[in-house]
């Protein structure tokens, strides 16, 4: 029985509000804080309009540790979950090492003034949180997260050693807007822009954004153009699947998302570098995020589904073998259930569970671990039952 610090309340933090609102069996009490307290009053009234829960709301900068730090002082949780954005990671872990709280989050720091995300910043906690005794769970969203996991379910499960893996990232979603982002836009353009990467035979290789493509056939989606790009499970995988040759991961958009972002990227509006605008300092990408739709105000409009899932190729007993593991959600399922469409859905389900997980003891550790390094048994087994199940195609020569 556990009281929860749940820190970003936009869609993801909304999910997983909501699915902790739905398992009292687990926890007993949540504390809703982000910079904006009305948004975290607006989701306390959502679920309670659904639910009787006991949830609290406060507002909190977390960019400053020591405001972080006094919030799980006054309110006491057993862990607190970052779902604000990666900027605010390493000042949340200080607080949480400060203050002896277990930590889990979504995605990985980035810094503000440069567009690269890498876990090195983070991993340099692992001696700090190993001696403090605590555990900090990294990267528990779909992706990285779930494509983590069902890696790891792989590994465990059907192979000796694993070759090769495509992570692909399938949404078909339609939100009727003629651009808008899934999640958080400034975070999102920023992955898009950059280079693309992918790890082969002990080197990253990388290319032109979004230079390598093809047609995909995407169960219950349908053909789709999918993208190669640089995502953060590539870092860590590399390093904890055995006998991995390459690894790559491809997303999919359509040509009209593409051709908005060209031209935006063109005229200087996806730039992270300030410029002064009528005597005042302003970053293009920020002014760009404030005029495009909320993420979180796509879920009653958006249509379609997502198929997301990992294609892995190795040896069981020296015999070649080939997995397909994925999950397919539908848009308008998600809002039914959490107020939000499917890619703060399938971002909030994951982080939900990992929670669950490390409350009721079944995923411990001390020191900093990323999602593939613990059991995934028992997170396959929550995803089939708490609104992403899961299917698997196995294919052996054997
Ligand atoms: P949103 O932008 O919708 O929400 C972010 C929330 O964090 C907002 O409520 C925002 O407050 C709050 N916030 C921002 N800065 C601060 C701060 N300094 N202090 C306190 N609160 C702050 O993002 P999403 O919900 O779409 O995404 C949340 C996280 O999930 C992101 O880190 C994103 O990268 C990650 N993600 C991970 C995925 C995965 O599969 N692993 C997939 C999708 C997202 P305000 O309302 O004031 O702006």
């Amino acid at each position: 029985m556990s009281k929860v610090l749940l820190i970003g309340a936009g869609g993801v933090g909304s999910v997983v509000a909501h699915k902790i609102s739905q398992t009292p069996e687990t926890f007993t009490s949540l504390v809703i804080a982000s910079r904006t307290v009305a948004r975290c009053e607006k989701i306390k009234a959502q679920i309670q309009a659904r639910r009787p829960f006991p949830i609290e709301t406060a507002q909190v900068d977390a960019d400053h540790a020591d405001q972080v730090a006094r919030l799980i002082a006054l309110h006491k949780p057993k862990l607190v979950i970052n779902t604000a954005l990666p900027y605010q990671d390493l000042s949340i872990m200080d607080a949480c090492l400060e203050m002896g709280v277990d930590y889990l989050d979504t995605a990985n720091y980035e810094p503000p003034d440069v567009a690269k995300f890498e876990y090195k910043w983070q991993w340099d906690y692992q001696a700090r949180f190993r001696e403090r005794g605590l555990m900090a769970l990294l990267g528990c969203g779909f992706d990285p997260g779930v494509t983590n996991i069902f890696c790891a379910h792989a590994q465990k499960h059907h192979f000796d050693e694993i070759h090769y893996v495509d992570i692909v990232d399938c949404n078909a979603g339609n939100h009727g807007y003629p651009f808008a982002t899934n999640f958080n836009p400034e975070i999102n353009i920023r992955e898009i822009t950059a280079k693309g990467r992918y790890w082969e035979n002990g080197d990253w290789v990388e290319t032109e954004p979004m230079a390598m493509h093809k047609p995909f056939d995407a169960v219950e989606l349908g053909r789709m153009e999918i993208y190669l790009m640089y995502h953060e499970e590539l870092e860590s995988l590399c390093k904890n699947l055995q006998g991995l040759k390459r690894i790559r991961f491809w997303m999919s958009f359509s040509e009209n998302y593409l051709t908005h972002l060209r031209v935006l990227e063109n005229v200087g509006m996806t730039s992270i570098e300030p410029i002064t605008f009528q005597g005042q300092q302003i970053v293009p990408l920020q002014f760009l995020k404030a005029m495009l739709p909320d993420p979180a105000s796509l879920g009653p409009r958006t249509k379609g589904k997502t198929n997301i899932g990992c294609f892995i190729e190795g040896i069981k007993d020296g015999t070649p073998k080939k997995v397909h593991v994925y999950n397919v959600c539908d848009h308008e399922e998600a809002y039914r259930e959490t107020d939000n469409q499917a890619i703060s859905y399938t971002t909030g389900v994951p982080a939900f569970i990992g929670a669950k997980l490390m409350l009721e003891g079944k995923w411990r550790g001390q020191g900093v671990f990323n999602v593939e390094e613990m059991d995934p048994d028992p997170f396959m087994a929550e995803l089939m039952v708490r609104g992403l199940p899961w299917v698997e195609t196995v294919d052996s020569d054997s």
